[in-house]
């Protein structure tokens, strides 16, 4: 087990394009656990973008009401609805806000044994698959507030 270091607000890997997993092997599965014990020991952590932690592939891993989640190269095939609601990230402590996203959103990705899944996310799941994602994209959150809660 390893734990990996959160990266915080001004640092710029946070603003950086992951590229996607060529072939997802045993350095990319070591990766999501170091991830995933990550999660499991930073309080209230919903989720983690493999940028978040200094490594720019697209990796996701996912905590919505206990049930985890490893993704590799996710992406959105569809979004339907809106929700509006406070939001937070690991990469920015102490700051919350409002944030509209997708009530419901279909994702396309690769599990931890290179196999394609799909997951149907609704409200908390899809606001946090939502979250990841744009973390992917060198997107954070804070640029989506439209007012703090904190
Ligand atoms: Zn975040």
């Amino acid at each position: 087990m390893a734990l990996l270091e959160i990266r915080i607000s001004e640092d710029e890997t946070l603003r950086k394009h992951c590229r996607p997993v060529g072939a997802v092997d045993d350095r990319i599965r070591t990766i999501l656990d170091d991830m995933t014990d990550t999660m499991r020991h930073t309080p209230n952590c919903g989720g983690l973008a493999g940028n978040q932690v200094g490594i720019l592939r697209r990796l996701v891993v996912i905590d919505v009401d206990g049930v985890q989640y490893q993704l590799v190269n996710p992406e959105i095939l569809s979004a339907e609805g809106e929700q509006d609601g406070p939001e937070g990230c690991m990469s920015f402590p102490g700051i919350f806000g409002m944030v509209k996203r997708p009530k419901r959103v279909k994702v396309r990705a690769l599990d931890r044994d290179g196999r394609e899944i799909e997951i149907e996310g609704k409200d908390m799941l899809a606001r946090c698959l939502c979250h990841e994602i744009d973390h992917l994209d060198g997107i954070v959150f804070v640029d989506k507030i439209s007012r703090r809660v904190d």
